[in-house]
């Protein structure tokens, strides 16, 4: 078995990835919690989803000395020139709500019209492995979602935007998906399958 670190501390996102990652039948996926030499935490002040993964990979890894794997990710909203992107968590301030979130990217697009109100989710995966053959190099894998913001919150399914964003070909806000629905389509999935495809190869000659 190989043990794969998820720079992260948070369950919900561990058991999503325990699930995203299960092809790998030879890859244990581990958190944070459970590798004693992880840092408590990393902190997220780059510009662009690959800056931030990429240093919560690199802090994890060299930290520990496994094979680490970090995601950053948010969502990018046309009309507010692609704002909130890497603060999609902090959009309404330090600590604010996924309902202080949406409140405010309701309010920020009252007056925005349907065909105006194009809007993405984008993840980007970073892969690190400072004693294997990656070395100092990251590999990086990323998925992008595309929809539009709807004009009210509904549904309950999922978390941060998701009441809000109807994928393209869809009717339904991604709060009204199933969750197996959400996660076979989703920026993550997509993200998560290319890098399952690379791991596959990389995994062979490690
Ligand atoms: P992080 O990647 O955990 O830092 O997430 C950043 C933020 O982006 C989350 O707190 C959500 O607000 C938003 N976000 C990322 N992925 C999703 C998603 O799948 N659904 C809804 N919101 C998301």
């Amino acid at each position: 078995m190989i043990r794969l670190l998820v720079a992260t501390r948070n369950r919900g996102k561990l058991v999503e990835f325990q699930k995203l990652l299960a092809p790998l039948t030879d890859v244990q996926v581990v958190s944070m919690d459970e590798v004693q030499s992880a840092p408590r935490e990393v902190v997220e002040d780059g510009d662009t989803f690959i800056a931030n993964a990429t240093k919560k990979a690199q802090e994890v890894s060299s930290a520990t000395g496994m094979l680490t794997l970090a995601d950053d990710s948010g969502i990018e909203v046309d009309a507010l020139g692609g704002a909130p992107g890497v603060v999609s968590a902090r959009f309404a301030g330090e600590g604010a709500s996924d309902a202080d979130n949406n409140r405010l990217l309701l309010q920020k697009l009252a007056h925005v019209p349907t065909e105006q109100r194009g809007a993405r989710f984008r993840c980007v995966l970073a892969l690190s492995d400072p004693t294997g053959p990656l070395g100092t190099r990251v590999h990086i894998e990323e998925g992008v979602w595309e929809g539009t913001v709807a004009d009210a919150e509904s549904g309950t399914c999922g978390f941060g935007y998701d009441s809000l964003f109807i994928s393209d070909g869809e009717t339904r806000t991604n709060g009204e998906l199933l969750p197996d629905e959400k996660n076979a389509r989703s920026h993550r999935a997509i993200a998560a399958r290319a890098m399952i495809g690379f791991l596959a190869n990389y995994l062979q000659v490690r």
